[in-house]
């Protein structure tokens, strides 16, 4: 095997060290079919049981109840920016939104676009999203409630989800689903770019509650209809079969290697506690977020300098840290450390960060 670097990507991002060797060991012949799942019809049995298998897994892990469907959406989570509210707006009701950065102002303009009558109900945007809004009420006459879950740029998390009332809550969830439990009752509709913690890019995961399909208007479009996706188990057209195989493979590991997600939330906050309890006590790095608003996810921190952040990034590499610089709309150093980055990959990130700053600092 070539060399494996600790993998820091915010998305496409790291997958198990596992899946990937299981994915090379069926390649060629997948399950006795002689072909490989690249080249399987997506109307054969080959298929159907993979992707049974992670609709079944996925309710499993989030304890999802019958009243939820489970789909997968080609054109990533930024189609669902326009598709929730094409479907899932109301008559005379308007449009929910916090606006905790980059990804939230991207739904919020879709909803704009199609000219529904959008309410911004709090934001974060005065100290530049470092922060998740609290002072806000939601009000009952909204259709959705619209939040994303983790700021993957900004570093911020819903810590707990807000109240809302009879409202549904629409939530993006792209780069922390399945790291952590939550109680799904509230929700209407999640969704997840699947790059960042459950396989590769292109495809979105969406699960729906059913009552939320009578909202599916007639005029639109078939392929931008959820219903269209739940009624033909994201079979309508050809489906992204390799990505939904991928994350078939993710939510085994995570079952059965990993043991769940109670444990999967233990590891990811053993691994975020050590980046945070490293830099409450470093004068040299600096975290960018709130304390009670810091992300289990994305770690997004400064050095003194801008030329140091540069310095810093170039030679983790070279001790195969990859992937630490920030986003480039905001600067600064970002660690992602989803679900597949392990324990060894954030020891080796604190040892480093110690030594470049005996160095440098
Ligand atoms: C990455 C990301 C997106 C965009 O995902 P695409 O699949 O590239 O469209 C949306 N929301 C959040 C929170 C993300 O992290």
């Amino acid at each position: 095997m070539g060399k494996r670097v600790h993998n820091f990507n915010a998305g496409p991002a790291a997958l198990p060290l596992p899946v990937l060797e299981e994915i090379q060991e069926e390649m060629l012949d997948f399950k006795g079919s002689g072909m490989s799942i690249l080249e399987v019809s997506h109307r054969s049995k080959w298929f159907d049981d993979v992707i049974n298998e992670a609709v079944e897994r996925t309710k499993k892990l989030l304890d999802l109840g019958d009243d939820f469907h489970v789909v997968f959406i080609q054109g990533g989570a930024s189609l669902q920016f326009c598709m929730i509210p094409m479907n899932l707006a109301l008559e005379n009701k308007p449009v929910d939104f916090i606006d905790t950065g980059t990804w939230s102002t991207k739904a919020i303009k879709e909803a704009k676009i199609q000219g529904k009558d959008v309410r911004v109900i709090a934001s974060s945007e005065d100290r530049n999203y470092s922060y998740i809004p609290n002072d806000f009420k939601v009000d009952d006459d909204a259709a959705y409630l619209h939040i994303t879950s983790n700021n993957t740029i900004k570093g911020t998390q819903w810590a707990q989800f807000p109240e809302s009332g009879d409202v549904p809550i629409i939530c993006d969830m792209s780069s922390d689903i399945m790291s952590r439990r939550f109680d799904v009752r509230p929700f209407g509709l999640i969704y997840a770019g699947a790059q960042k913690n459950i396989g590769p890019s292109g495809t979105a995961m969406v699960i729906i509650r059913k009552d939320m399909l009578d909202r599916v208007p007639d005029n639109i479009p078939t392929m931008l209809k959820y219903s269209t996706f739940s009624e033909k188990n994201s079979m309508f057209n050809t489906p992204a079969c390799m990505i939904v195989y991928t994350i078939n493979l993710v939510l085994k590991w995570l079952e059965e290697t990993i043991g769940g997600l109670e444990k999967m939330e233990e590891i990811n906050r053993e691994k975020a506690g050590m980046l945070y309890d490293f830099f409450d006590q470093s004068d040299f790095y600096q975290g960018t977020t709130e304390k009670d608003s810091r992300s289990l996810m994305n770690v997004t921190f400064r050095l003194p300098s801008e030329d140091l952040e540069k310095k810093f990034v170039a030679e983790a590499l070279k001790e195969d840290l990859g992937g630490l610089k920030g986003h480039r709309s905001v600067g600064g150093c970002r660690a992602s450390i989803y679900n597949a980055t392990g324990i060894d990959g954030v020891k080796a990130l604190v040892e480093f960060m110690v030594e470049f700053e005996k160095k440098e600092g």
